[in-house]
């Protein structure tokens, strides 16, 4: 029971690393306020002791000021929503460019500058945990552009946060993940499947990537956010935390 009494949001909840980390840390005994756009996918969890579930577009800034209000002072903050561009500079639209700097940086910034007053108030301190990405962010990664800037953003916004608010016991965190097999993946590796000749080929692109020779999963990040929100990382903040397989070896 490592989150016993701490009271924790998620974003992206409903499928993937946010789903798997609503399930851990219900289990550590936080109290879990799990959020997604896919309200049907989302339900899902309901049933799961200690997690309530409430629809949540983090592109919404209505929807995250209204969210705020609501749950009050909070614990931990896990920003997982994300979403994966394929292409190079050359691929990249003006339209691509918005929505991924929207969905992965800005929505950080609009839900953290929603809920940091509570904590802050609550002097009680509190865990931020932002989704990054080895893919670009530390190590390039072919054909993800726009989405290795984003998640390079991210450790950017990271690191000031964790400065700006280190004496008022507010950390903040971000986690850079190698591959791990969630349902876009799934997407991803099937889409590739079509210009490499299927996609059983394709996951052997996406593994060969890990020098562990396999992809992570979704409940092994999920660890790692529990660790982050739990008082064992009181001493640990501004950090970059690879869990990738080696990837960035
Ligand atoms: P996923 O991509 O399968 O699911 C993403 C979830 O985000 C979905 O439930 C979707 O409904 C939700 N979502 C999309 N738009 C939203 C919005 N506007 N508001 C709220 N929710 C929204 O899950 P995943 O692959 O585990 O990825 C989660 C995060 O982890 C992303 O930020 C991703 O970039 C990052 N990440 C994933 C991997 C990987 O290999 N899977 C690697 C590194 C980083």
């Amino acid at each position: 029971m490592r989150l016993q009494g701490k009271k924790a949001v998620i974003t992206a909840a409903a499928q993937g690393i946010g789903r798997a980390t609503a399930v851990a840390m219900a289990r550590e005994g936080a109290e879990v306020i799990a959020t997604d756009v896919n309200a049907e996918r989302l339900a899902e969890l309901n049933s799961l002791p200690g997690i309530r579930t409430t629809q949540l577009n983090v592109r919404d800034p209505a929807a995250i000021a209204d969210f705020a209000a609501q749950v009050g002072a909070v614990d931990a903050l896990f920003n997982c929503a994300g979403f994966v561009h394929h292409g190079t500079i050359l691929d990249c639209s003006e339209a691509d460019w918005d929505f991924a700097f929207d969905l992965n940086v800005r929505s950080m910034f609009r839900l953290t500058k929603a809920l940091l007053p509570a904590m802050l108030e609550a002097k009680r301190g509190a865990s931020i945990i932002n989704i990054s990405s080895g893919a670009s962010s530390v190590k390039a990664a072919a054909n993800r552009f726009v989405y290795g800037t984003t998640k390079a953003a991210v450790i950017g916004l990271t690191k000031s946060i964790a400065l700006d608010y280190i004496r008022q016991g507010i950390r903040c965190n971000a986690i850079c993940p190698g591959t791990i097999q969630s349902p876009s993946l799934d997407d991803r590796i099937a889409a590739l499947g079509e210009s490499v000749g299927g996609a059983e080929k394709a996951r052997e692109m996406f593994v060969s990537r890990q020098p562990m020779g396999r992809l992570g999963t979704a409940e092994e990040v999920a660890a790692l956010v529990v660790y982050l929100a739990s008082d064992e990382a009181a001493f640990t903040t501004g950090a970059v935390h690879l869990i990738d397989g080696g990837w960035t070896l």
